[in-house]
């Protein structure tokens, strides 16, 4: 019982603190379009330049008829999304953000085992429920404790610093993040 109190306790610190760290005005206004959305995901994935996925070898010719690249040296095509678990064909870019998003919510207002009915996600977001199942079984896998963390790192533009006075972990830590997400809506 105890154990599942502080993994109950764990999980919404996690949680709130993506809460707390995504756009206060909503991913979709902060990336409204779809070449914004590509713009962030480059930056995260490519923090110090664009390189292939499978050679690794920098500066790509842009194919500025797709939001595709070709790799200098092996001739590799590829997308900001090539070689990671967003590569589905079918779904966007902005889509995965504002699913990301929405799922997060979701979490703090769900159980330690709640998730985002696959009906629901289906219908805001204007896919399948079948894509909707398998969106939301990898944004979890990527925005989770052990995730990758490529989304994560796209949507989350805010930067959230814990004063030295609250420790990480504790009930404490995440009464502070609860307050710190109610007085920025208030604030916006
Ligand atoms: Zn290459």
């Amino acid at each position: 019982m105890a154990d599942t109190q502080a993994d109950d306790l764990q999980h919404a610190i996690h949680w709130y603190a993506l809460r707390c760290q995504v756009p206060p005005e909503g991913v979709r206004k902060r990336f409204p379009t779809l070449q914004s959305c590509r713009e962030r995901l480059i930056a995260v994935r490519w923090p110090s330049g664009i390189f292939c996925p499978r050679c690794q070898a920098g500066d790509p010719v842009h194919l500025t008829t797709r939001a595709q690249y070709q790799c200098r040296s092996c001739r590799f095509q590829f997308s900001p999304t090539t070689a990671t678990a967003l590569h589905r064909s079918r779904i966007e870019v902005p889509i995965w953000f504002a699913a990301a998003e929405r799922i997060i919510h979701y979490q703090n207002m769900g159980s330690a085992t709640g998730m985002v009915p696959a009906h629901d996600l289906a219908a805001a977001m204007g896919v399948a429920y079948v894509a909707a199942r398998r969106l939301r079984k990898i944004i979890i896998e990527d925005l989770g404790p052990d995730g990758r963390g490529l989304l994560r790192a796209a949507i989350c533009t805010e930067e959230v610093i814990l004063p030295p006075h609250v420790f990480l972990g504790t009930e404490r830590h995440l009464g502070w993040l609860i307050d710190l997400y109610y007085n920025r809506d208030s604030l916006s």
